[in-house]
């Protein structure tokens, strides 16, 4: 059979041959300085990982309602209120003007249906440029238009760089701070700015806050005396009445290092959350089961040590490139993200060639943008393992 033939063209359109290219790279090389990983190198916290053993032992292995387990919706909930002053009730369970929440596949299952939900053949989602690999073809899968905001020099995704982009196909604004691969995290101004600019044109902000907890003290803003959070993020969904116009999607695979659990929550408008719900019915069905039971163990443990640990390693890795390069100092989640010194004349991709022949793994900026200056530096490793690599990286660029 000609299966080639048989592939749709949804299929075809995405090109994943960037990213690729790295893990063939990776696979070639022995025991490489690997910094192009995106996931914590601590392990799943202990209590974290009793909850979902437990969960199995205790035979909660079958299919979920689909907004998620009521235990684990009873602290996303009580977080969103703590954290945020929202109201949200489980999907399904909202009434009248009130937010509803929603577990999901990894934030990438909530991204996926909510791009399902709001976006038509022929629409445009506003994405930042540099981008998560991930959103242009979300974009393509539904059919819809990605369209890149430069953030320019700054890396910044702000309303007058969004604003010019918006037309009468535009359904969504996609904000993520802190951002892959950028580390950049929004103030609380560009937050409103955005915010305000979305109301005035009648579409949708999406804040992707997968890295929320990984936001460093001095981007962060001040904690009430008891907050139980790490760190807060300066976020869209802070601002009065966000509900209504901002879909808030968080995780927790990056935050409790559990990726592979492919957990994660979205919370906003009920109308909304209730047709991403339907669409999750009839895709994913529901988030894993014993281990929705794991993360609802998550939010009483303290993270603090590693986050601190993880602003160490970014202190680092700043003082060594800033003296070479430009490197915008990360606000948030855990990459770098700096320039190949024009003086040497190398592209990107030429850059990470030189790397990895010598055992170091970063990827190059072009597989996240349009632009071919910068590369990606994950500080997700040892600290041992960081500085024989950015020994490497630092005599290449000097
Ligand atoms: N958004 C961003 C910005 C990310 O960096 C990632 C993962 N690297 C995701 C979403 C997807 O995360 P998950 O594993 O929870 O689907």
């Amino acid at each position: 059979m000609d299966i080639q033939r048989l592939i749709s063209d949804r299929a075809r359109a995405i090109d994943a041959s960037g990213i690729r290219r790295i893990f063939d790279l990776g696979a070639r090389l022995t025991n490489p300085i690997n910094l192009s990983i995106g996931q914590p190198d601590f392990p799943v916290p202990e209590p974290i990982k009793r909850a979902a053993i437990r969960a199995i032992e205790t035979d909660c292995n079958g299919y979920t309602p689909t907004q998620g387990v009521a235990p684990l919706l009873a602290k996303v909930t009580h977080w969103l209120k703590t954290d945020l002053g929202w109201d949200a009730q489980p999907a399904g369970g909202a009434g009248e003007g009130q937010p509803s929440a929603l577990i999901t596949t990894g934030t990438s299952g909530a991204l996926s249906l909510a791009f399902a939900a709001l976006l038509n053949p022929g629409n445009e989602a506003i994405i930042p440029d540099p981008y998560f690999v991930a959103y242009p073809h979300l974009c393509a899968l539904a059919g819809a238009r990605a369209v890149l905001c430069d953030t320019g020099d700054d890396l910044r995704m702000t309303a007058a760089r969004v604003e010019p982009l918006i037309t009468e196909r535009t359904k969504l604004v996609l904000l993520n701070s802190p951002s892959n691969p950028c580390g950049v995290v929004s103030t609380p101004e560009e937050c409103r700015d955005l915010l305000e600019l979305c109301r005035a044109k009648g579409v949708l902000l999406i804040s992707d806050e997968i890295y929320d907890e990984f936001t460093y003290p001095e981007f962060a803003l001040d904690r009430a005396a008891g907050d139980a959070s790490l760190a807060r993020c300066p976020s869209p969904a802070r601002l009065p009445g966000a509900c209504d116009d901002v879909l808030l999607i968080r995780g927790f695979g990056k935050t409790y290092a559990c990726t592979g659990w492919r957990l994660g929550y979205c919370a906003g408008p009920s109308a909304l959350i209730a047709q991403m719900a339907k669409i999750q019915q009839y895709t994913f069905v529901c988030a894993p089961s014993a281990l929705q039971h794991g993360a609802a163990e998550c939010f009483g443990v303290d993270m603090s040590d590693q986050v601190h640990e993880y602003q160490r390693r970014r202190d680092y890795v700043v003082g060594r490139l800033a003296p070479l390069t430009d490197v915008p100092t990360p606000g948030g989640a855990f990459y770098a993200f700096p320039k190949v010194p024009a003086r040497l004349g190398l592209s990107d991709a030429e850059f990470v060639e030189r790397c990895v022949d010598r055992n170091v793994l970063i990827i190059p900026g072009s597989v996240f943008s349009t632009r071919t200056d910068r590369v990606r530096i994950s500080y997700a490793t040892s600290m041992d393992r960081l500085e024989e690599g950015l020994d490497v990286i630092c005599e290449l660029m000097s």
